[in-house]
Formats: C-alpha cells, sequence, structure tokens
C-alpha cells in the first residue's frame, strides 16, 4: 500500500538521452521537440526493457553501416559475450540483421552487423500504445481517488488505506494529511496528449 510516486509522471522527464549517428536516433528524428523527447523515452523505455542498460549503450553504438562484434566490444569498453547476447536478442526481435564473411586468407568467420530502423519504427509504435494504456489507467486512478500523503515525504495513500491507518504513516509515524493531485492529473493529461501525437 501507498506508492512513492505516480509512475506515469516519469514518461517524459527523462529527457537526457543521448542520440549519437545512428539509424533508430535518426528515424525518432522528425516532428517538433518535444514529440522527439517522448518518442527517445519510449524509445529507451522499449530498448532497456528488451536489453538492458549495456545493451542500450550497445545499440547507440551501432553505426548506419555494417559493423562486427569485435568492433562494438571496443567501442563500447562492453564484454564482447554481452555484445553477442544483445545482437542476438535484437535479431530474435527483427531489429537487427547480420551478414557472414569469410576471410579468404585465414578462413574465419566475420559477423557484420546492421540495425533494422523500420521495424524499431513498429516496435515502437506497440510499446507507445502500451505505455498510453498505463497512462490513461493512471489518470482514471488519480480522478477516481483521494489522496493523503505522509507529511514526512515517506509516500502516498488513497483515502481508504490512510483512514484505515488512522492517518498515521505506517512508515515513520507522521501524520498523513490531504494531498491535493490536480498537478499530477494535469502532468498525465499533458503527456497522454503528447504520446497520442506520436501515434
Ligand atoms: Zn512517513
Amino acid at each position: 500500500m501507498g506508492q512513492p510516486y505516480p509512475e506515469g509522471l516519469r514518461v517524459g522527464s527523462d529527457a537526457a538521452f543521448g542520440v549519437g549517428n545512428n539509424p533508430i536516433s535518426h528515424s525518432l528524428h522528425h516532428g517538433s521537440d518535444s514529440l522527439a523527447v517522448i518518442e527517445e523515452v519510449i524509445h529507451r523505455a522499449y530498448l532497456n526493457k528488451l536489453v538492458g542498460e549495456e545493451g542500450l549503450r550497445i545499440v547507440e553504438c551501432i553505426p548506419e553501416e555494417e559493423i562486427t562484434d569485435e568492433r562494438l566490444a571496443e567501442l563500447t569498453g562492453i564484454s564482447l559475450n554481452t555484445v553477442r547476447r544483445t545482437l542476438y536478442l535484437l535479431y530474435e526481435h527483427r531489429l537487427a540483421i547480420y551478414r557472414r564473411k569469410r576471410d579468404p586468407d585465414s578462413g574465419w568467420l566475420t559477423y557484420l552487423w546492421q540495425l533494422c530502423p523500420e521495424n524499431f519504427d513498429k516496435a515502437l509504435q506497440s510499446e507507445a500504445k502500451r505505455l498510453l494504456r498505463k497512462l490513461e489507467e493512471r489518470l482514471a486512478y488519480e480522478k477516481e481517488n483521494i489522496f493523503y500523503a505522509c507529511t514526512e515525504g515517506c509516500a502516498r495513500f488513497i483515502f481508504d488505506e490512510a483512514s484505515d491507518a488512522n492517518f498515521v504513516c505506517p512508515f515513520c509515524q507522521g501524520s498523513l494529511e490531504y494531498m491535493e493531485n490536480a498537478k499530477v492529473v494535469e502532468a498525465i493529461e499533458r503527456q497522454i496528449t503528447d504520446l497520442k501525437a506520436c501515434l
């Protein structure tokens, strides 16, 4: 019970997303700045879920032209194993392709990798729809409930929870007081509008 912060608020607040010279970033850069920021946040959230933080760094380093897994490991300083795992995950989700090339002298096989920007767009669309559903659920929750918060900032509670606890914070024994949520509602509504503009 009690939530530290409405999750929906985090969407759009994290604009610090480095954009390299990378086909995925390019495909995201159209429309207004705020749209680009939202799309980058979705992009980041989606990739983070799929390949994690390190994977995200790897994806950002993949250039438009083909690149080997070894070179990517060098560029990112991330282990070759992790680079390969990330590339295969992307491949499984049709977000990357590879081509095998045999060295005529040594006979060694080299894998040359490339991202598939057009499939990223599709994946991002469905991620945007998922986020939109979550935001709409959150908005309904904010509108349907009355909130009380610990004056020490521990957590926020809906009325029934606060009332059950006799308006005493279960974490610090401080008092729970009515908390206006109009700003939260407004922020979520703004995010929904921005997100819908991306779809
Ligand atoms: Zn407290």
